[in-house]
C-alpha cells in the first residue's frame, strides 16, 4: 500500500525536474549584505551573527569553481552519477551590478555536472534587470530564487530590523513568478512578538504568494547577535520552542498551507559553538521522521485546512 500523502517534499520535487540525483552545493561567493552597509539599513537583522559578518569572512579565498569542485568530490564518492545545483547561499547573492553577478553565476554554471542555480537573497534586493537576465537563464538551466521572507508581519520585520516590508516580499515574489522563474521562501517560526496563532495564520499569507518552495525554520539564538543580548536582558519576551511544541506548530502550519507548495526543510542547524538556545541536538532527517510519525497519528496532511482559510 502506498504511504499516505503528508506534504510535498523537496526530493520528489527534484525528481520531477531531473532524471538523475541532484545535490545542492552551498557557496560563499564573496557577497556582502545591504542591511549592514547602510544601503538598506544598518546593524543587520537582529538574529544574524555579527561576528561572522566581516569583510574577511565574506572575502573567501576559494573561487566559486574551487568550492564546487570540492563539494562534488565529497558527494561523488557515494554517488558518482550525481549532478549539482550551485547554491549561492551566504549573505545577499543578488547584491551587486549585473555584470559582476552574471560572472559569478556563469562561473558556477560552467562547472561540469552543475545543472542549475539556487540563489538566496532579500526581497528588496532584486532588480527587474537581473530578473530579466535570470528569465533568460532559466530557458537553458534550472533556476530557483530563494527569498528570505522571515515573517509576513511588518511589526515583526521592524522588530528584527529586517529592513524590508511584507509588501516588498509580495512585490519581489510576484515579479519573479511573472517571469516564470521558480521562487522559494524562507520563514522563521518563533520570532519575538508573534504568538502561536500568528505563526499559524502566517500560512495563509504565504499561501497567497506564487511560491514553489518553502523552508520553515525554528528561531535559534546565535552568540554575538543583538537578539541573543535581548534574550539575556529580557527572556520573558521570547518563547523558545521545545521540539514537540515546534512540531505541533509546524503541523498546524502545514495543514493551512496551499497544497502544492513544496516544503524543503523544517529545521535550522546552527553550529553548536555558536548556538545559545534552543539546543535540540537533532538532525534534519531525524526531525522529518518524527514529523511523519506524528502527522500519521493525527491524520494530518498539507492543505487539509487550506480551504477553510478562505483562499
Ligand atoms: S540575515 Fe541576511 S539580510 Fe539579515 S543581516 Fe544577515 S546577511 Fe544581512
Amino acid at each position: 500500500m502506498d504511504a499516505p500523502f503528508l506534504y510535498n517534499d523537496f526530493s520528489t520535487f527534484l525528481k520531477r525536474h531531473f532524471p538523475f540525483k541532484v545535490q545542492k552545493i552551498s557557496l560563499n561567493a564573496g557577497f556582502t549584505c545591504p542591511n549592514r552597509d547602510g544601503t538598506k539599513g544598518y546593524g543587520g537583522c537582529t538574529y544574524c551573527n555579527n561576528q561572522t559578518f566581516n569583510p574577511e569572512y565574506c572575502r573567501t579565498d576559494k573561487s566559486i569553481v574551487q568550492q564546487l569542485e570540492e563539494g562534488k568530490l565529497f558527494f561523488a564518492r557515494k554517488y558518482p552519477q550525481m549532478k549539482y545545483l550551485a547554491y549561492f547561499q551566504a549573505y545577499t547573492n543578488t547584491y551587486g551590478g549585473l555584470e559582476a553577478l552574471r560572472r559569478k553565476y556563469e562561473e558556477a554554471l560552467a562547472v561540469d555536472d552543475v545543472v542549475g542555480l539556487v540563489i538566496g537573497t532579500r526581497p528588496d534586493c532584486m532588480s527587474d534587470e537581473l530578473l530579466d537576465y535570470l528569465a533568460e537563464q532559466k530557458e537553458r538551466t534550472f533556476v530557483l530564487i530563494e527569498y528570505g521572507i522571515e515573517s509576513t508581519s511588518d511589526k515583526t520585520l521592524r522588530r528584527i530590523n529586517r529592513g524590508h516590508t511584507w509588501a516588498e516580499t509580495v512585490d519581489a515574489v510576484r515579479r519573479t513568478s511573472e517571469r516564470g522563474i521558480l521562487c522559494g521562501g524562507h520563514v522563521i517560526l518563533g520570532l519575538p512578538g508573534e504568538t502561536r496563532a500568528d505563526m499559524v495564520r502566517q500560512a495563509e499569507d504565504i499561501s497567497s504568494l506564487p511560491l514553489t518552495t518553502l523552508k520553515l525554520h525554528q528561531l535559534q539564538l546565535i552568540r554575538g547577535t543583538r537578539m541573543a543580548r535581548e534574550y539575556e536582558e529580557k527572556p520573558e519576551d521570547f518563547h523558545l520552542f521545545d521540539v514537540d511544541e515546534y512540531m505541533e506548530v509546524v503541523i498546524d502550519y502545514v495543514e493551512r498551507l496551499r497544497p502544492d507548495i513544496v516544503l524543503e526543510r523544517f529545521l535550522s542547524q546552527s553550529p553548536k559553538d555558536l548556538l545559545v538556545a534552543p539546543d535540540w541536538n537533532l538532525k534534519n532527517y531525524e526531525f522529518n521522521h518524527r514529523l511523519w510519525k506524528r502527522m500519521r497519528e493525527l491524520d494530518a496532511y498539507q492543505g487539509k485546512k487550506y480551504d477553510k482559510c478562505g483562499k
